[in-house]
């Protein structure tokens, strides 16, 4: 089956909110992966940093396919070892007097973080807090905290007062939050706004304007979670604890799964059934989730995504071209800032000569690779980036004339 024929079957059979994605892949190995008519792609997006490991890594491959074939699901009417070795991995990763709730993507997480901070909330509480451009995902409890007014504005209202101020604004935050607030929704680095970082100092000051209010501090590190800025978690580079973590992505390294964690009297605060979800700590998801914390662990990926992190940084620096205003990010996860709305283009013109970006905004391309990426690969990409931002430049031009 050719791309062009998928495409047309794609648009024929799903709905049309993706649109039609104009490569369709057939298989990865490592860094790269290949599509259905055969060309071959150096992964730099990883299936938005996700697959963590790389495509088919021995370990995420062995250990699914050994759980599939022990026990594949067993709801949550009954216990699964995996839930709990997982819960135990992830809570003495992040250093311990927590408790771990399990979903099965990140909106879900977030939803999750929302009932759980309104169960844990003293009378009177009665408005949320979110940053401007922020993405906590597409459900309708996710989408009401979504900063992004585009995907949000069109769905509500969701019978919930959110409160937005400009992300990394802390003077607007203790402006917007008193005792009336239940809870303050944030991304360390805004992901979907195009890996925009906060101010350094910034969740330390969240920290203290929750605790000076009583309000809970939810972190969503959902996208910057599982190593992906070198650390576990990029909450723990700041030495600030939230009340709420929320995880998905990178967790699984490409299996569907989500956690949030409640951490001191968040651990505990849900009552026999106030929430629940049938696929929910699937035992699949979580052998997958800990083949990835072994892996990184075991080839030091965390030391590894920072070296390289800042090995691609350096280069990208290195460039001079009239269409690249510069790069941000941290780790494995980078924006290069374009000088005008080239994004499209670039994400095109990277494709053509074999590369996967994400044009993450008009003038932003996201870079998220798997965390094994080698400096050759990396040196593979920056060579051809030239190249890639003349064909972009010519493009434009092109619709322009
Ligand atoms: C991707 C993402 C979500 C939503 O996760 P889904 O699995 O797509 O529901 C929420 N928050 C952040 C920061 C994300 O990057």
């Amino acid at each position: 089956m050719t791309g062009s024929e998928l495409r047309e079957r794609f648009s024929a059979s799903l709905m049309p909110n993706y649109g039609v994605p104009p490569i369709a892949l057939t298989l990865g190995r490592g860094c790269e992966v290949y599509d259905a008519d055969g060309r071959q792609y150096l992964d730099l997006i990883a299936g938005i940093a996700v697959s963590s490991l790389g495509h088919g890594h021995p370990a995420l491959v062995k250990a699914v396919a050994h759980q599939a074939a022990t026990i594949a699901h067993t709801s949550n009417l009954f216990i699964n070892e995996r839930e709990i070795e997982l819960a135990e991995r992830l809570v003495s990763l992040l250093g311990g007097d927590a408790k771990v709730y399990f979903s099965n993507s990140g909106t879900e997480a977030n939803e999750a973080a929302l009932k759980l901070v309104k169960r844990a909330a003293g009378p009177g509480r009665h408005y949320f807090v979110a940053a401007g451009k922020g993405f906590h995902g597409r459900t309708s409890g996710s989408l009401a905290l979504t900063g992004k007014d585009s995907i949000r504005e069109p769905f509500g209202p969701f019978g919930m007062d959110v409160r937005f101020v400009p992300h990394g604004d802390l003077d607007a935050l203790r402006e917007a939050v008193d005792t009336g607030c239940t809870a303050v929704f944030v991304e360390p680095t805004q992901g979907e706004a195009g890996v925009v970082p906060a101010p350094e100092g910034y969740l330390a000051g969240v920290r203290e304007i929750c605790d000076a209010t009583g309000t809970a501090f939810v972190l969503d590190e959902i996208q910057s979670g599982i190593g992906r800025t070198g650390a576990w978690f990029a909450h723990q580079e700041a030495g600030v604890r939230p009340d709420v973590l929320t995880l998905a992505k990178g967790l699984g390294g490409g299996l569907p799964i989500g956690a949030c964690v409640g951490f001191g009297r968040y651990a505990d605060a849900f009552h026999k059934g106030d929430h629940g979800s049938t696929f929910g700590g699937n035992p699949i998801a979580c052998a997958a989730a800990l083949a990835v914390l072994d892996t990184i662990e075991k080839e030091g990926l965390l030391a590894h995504t920072a070296v390289m992190g800042d090995l691609l940084a350096e280069q990208l620096d290195a460039i001079d071209h009239p269409l690249l205003a510069g790069q941000r990010g941290s780790g494995l996860w980078r924006a290069l800032t374009l000088t005008g709305p080239h994004a499209a283009h670039v994400q095109e013109q990277a494709a053509v000569r074999g590369f996967l970006v994400n044009a993450v905004a008009p003038d932003a391309i996201r870079l998220a690779p798997p965390l094994v990426i080698t400096p050759e690969q990396i040196g593979v990409f920056i060579e051809a980036l030239p190249t890639i931002l003349d064909a972009a430049e010519a493009a434009t031009k092109e619709k322009q004339s």
